[in-house]
């Protein structure tokens, strides 16, 4: 089983990917999170994608996500599923991903379009907030916690470009990049829709229904 998550800022994909994972003993392929292991290595490709992704801050190119996913799928058994989790956000990288599955012998199954409205989006991206130290994404939920991460202790801080302004660039580029795929993978006929405007047990519960049809 290959499954691939997509779905705006704050749609609560990584969630979904997560629970996906738990439940089907699947690989959580996150590209954000596999491209920060990778920079931490002293090795040509560590040094490059650190350059890129942590220096210059720059959307890392095909090939070298290509690569990544390369030595991921190295790792695993074949019969190993996956969850790809945000990926691929483009057309490019897509025709990439499907060259580096055949290869090890894998095909998507399913792609699960996790949506939710522009307001939304907005709104709960006003709430986020990442760990600084270990970039662990959270979401504040109430009032009088505090501001640390459940996972290493590290100071909760909202990226500089969460604002408004830089919610509506992503989602604009969602729609120009990210759209196109679910269109292309639309027409092989493996998209399902889920309305991600609900709680995530709700969601996780419609995607669970959905991967079984
Ligand atoms: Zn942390």
């Amino acid at each position: 089983m290959n499954i691939i998550i997509l779905g705006q800022q704050g749609s609560g994909k990584g969630t979904q990917a997560e629970l996906l994972a738990k439940k089907y003993g699947l690989d959580h392929f996150d590209a954000g999170h596999a491209l920060r292991q990778i920079s931490l290595l002293d090795t040509p490709l560590g040094k490059e994608v650190n350059e890129i992704v942590m220096v210059k801050k720059e959307l890392v190119p095909s090939r070298l996500l290509k690569e990544v996913l390369h030595i991921r799928l190295n790792d695993l058994g074949r019969e190993q599923g996956m969850v790809f989790d945000g990926v691929p956000r483009n057309l490019e990288q897509a025709i990439y991903f499907q060259e580096a599955l055949r290869e090890f012998g894998r095909k998507i199954d399913q792609v699960i379009f996790v949506n939710i409205s522009k307001e939304e989006s907005l709104k709960r991206i006003g709430k986020r907030f990442s760990c600084e130290k270990c970039k662990e994404a959270v979401a504040l939920t109430g009032n009088g916690k505090k501001l640390v991460c459940s996972k290493c202790g590290g100071k909760l801080v909202q990226r500089s470009d969460d604002t408004k302004e830089g919610v509506e660039k992503r989602l604009s580029i969602f729609e120009a990049e990210t759209m196109p795929v679910i269109e292309y993978f639309k027409k092989e006929r493996l998209v399902s829709k889920i309305n991600g405007e609900q709680s995530k047990e709700k969601v996780f519960e419609e995607l669970l229904k959905k991967l079984n049809a």
